[in-house]
């Protein structure tokens, strides 16, 4: 934290801090040309599979290029940790942290999860959000983030002294072993920085400091996605419920979230293709 106590002003300190800010990455220029078609196809969805992800736990599914996925709140408040990564290679994982350099600390209708270097590319967009009535409120809180990462058991460990194995971590990598029958230690570091679906954060407007609130996702709910590659999704059901208290233990009160995978007419996807990875030739000056 920034606590300014240390050093002097200097004298031109007026004309330093008074600068405008300048957005870092502009995404005019590629807002996505299929959105309205997207839209037009969400219209005649029909669903072909669906898994439950019960409290406390993670589960893996698959979702193939052209079709949606939506992840429901399902008997009470409850929030959810999502990792995705490209179906046939799952180095290519999604990138919270560029995702957030490009949309802003919380995602919904338009945005796109990115992907790992070196193939930066588009793995899913947002086609519906239910919760996107909630905006900003004056704490600057906000669902769907991207600026926390996903509780685990280290930093609970540090901060509380206890040993906890049902935080998001665990259960994405347990989730990890069960699907692709890897070592732990393998499956741990393909779990990446997660989509909070559902979560309420935010940063404290004084000291910056990651906040949550208890989410207002309801049964019913759901934040809906289109798959512009072949996706393996991993989702866990947290541990601190709807967040609105702890997390990292077994304290907080706990539903199952559903993930539902949905195709439409085909007609709308003669117009659209799979997203592509990076074209920059990897060379970084050397060569
Ligand atoms: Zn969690």
């Amino acid at each position: 934290m920034k606590t300014k106590n240390f050093t002097d002003k200097p004298r031109d300190i007026t004309d330093r801090i008074n600068k405008k800010p300048k957005i870092c990455y502009s995404i005019e220029d590629f807002k996505d040309k299929n959105f309205d078609l997207l839209q037009e196809a969400r219209q005649s969805l029909q669903k072909i599979d669906e898994v439950i992800i019960p409290p406390r736990d993670a589960k893996t599914f698959k979702v193939k290029f052209g079709n949606f996925f939506r992840i429901e709140s399902v008997e009470g408040p409850q929030v959810g940790d999502l990792n995705l990564f490209q179906l046939d290679n799952l180095d290519e994982k999604f990138y919270s942290g560029k995702s957030r350099a490009l949309y802003g600390t919380h995602l919904s209708v338009g945005d796109k999860m990115f992907s790992s270097f070196p193939y930066l590319r588009s793995l899913a967009t947002i086609t519906w959000d239910t919760l996107d009535w909630y905006g900003y409120d004056a704490d600057g809180g906000s669902v769907h983030d991207v600026i926390g990462t996903r509780c685990d058991p280290y930093t609970s460990k540090l901060l509380s002294g206890n040993d906890y194995h049902y935080c998001c971590h665990s259960n994405l990598t347990r989730a990890l072993v069960n699907e692709k029958n890897i070592d732990l230690k393998d499956a741990e570091k393909l779990v990446h920085d997660v989509l909070n679906v559902f979560m309420l954060t935010g940063f404290t407007n004084d000291t910056k400091q990651y906040f949550m609130k208890a989410s207002p996702v309801r049964e019913g709910d759901y934040l809906e996605f289109f798959a512009e590659t072949d996706l393996l999704g991993v989702l866990s059901a947290c541990p601190g419920g709807d967040c609105g208290s702890e997390h990292s233990s077994d304290n907080a009160k706990c539903y199952p979230l559903k993930v539902s995978i949905w195709s439409t007419d085909t007609k709308y996807l003669d117009k659209i293709k799979p997203s592509i990875t990076s074209t920059y030739n990897r060379n970084h000056g050397l060569k």
